[in-house]
């Protein structure tokens, strides 16, 4: 897993400011803002990633904080309430989570033989789903694609020559 620490392109860690965030929704929900929430918090909103359960209990340990699995899961659910992490499905058997703020939508390539998980943005696929969704009468609230398969390294450690990328402007 990747795990790019702030700041992004320079700007400050947006860390505390989303850990204030997290704090001042739990106050308006009438939760109790605990330590421990607080460091489960700590740990997804402080970095870009997709984190699992895990990989967050792994950094709270080698914080040197104790945080039982109960607490990570609810708070975990209380932030994804919030709206300030998402949920990914990357076919694992278990899910990530991934911040929210901060960074541009983006949907996932993922490598079934190494795990890897490339993120891409596409603007012609932003509007298709927009032409589908209205195809069909409905109106897009959100969606999110998760396309499988082997990366490159893989296809080269295979044999197999990875397909060429299109050179640019050669399909519009
Ligand atoms: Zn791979
Ligand atoms: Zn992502």
């Amino acid at each position: 897993m990747v795990t790019q620490t702030d700041p992004v392109e320079g700007g400050p860690p947006l860390g505390p400011q989303l850990l204030e965030a997290f704090r001042r929704y739990l106050r308006e929900h009438n939760l109790p803002v605990t330590a421990q929430r607080e460091q489960v918090a700590g740990v997804i909103l402080g970095a870009r990633g997709h984190f699992s359960v895990e990989d967050i209990e792994r950094k709270l340990r080698e914080r040197g904080t104790h945080v039982g699995k109960a607490t990570v899961y609810r708070t975990l659910d209380l932030l994804a309430q919030s709206g300030m992490i998402t949920a990914r499905d990357f076919g694992e058997g278990f899910r990530r989570y991934e911040r929210v703020p901060g960074q541009p939508h983006h949907e996932h390539l993922i490598c079934l033989r190494c795990g890897k998980v490339i993120e891409f943005a596409n603007e012609r696929l932003e509007r298709m789903k927009a032409l589908i969704a209205e195809e069909y009468g409905f109106r897009h609230h959100h969606h999110r694609l998760e396309i499988f398969g082997t990366c490159p390294e893989c296809q080269l450690r295979d044999g197999v020559a990875p397909p060429s990328p299109p050179q640019p402007g050669q399909r519009s």
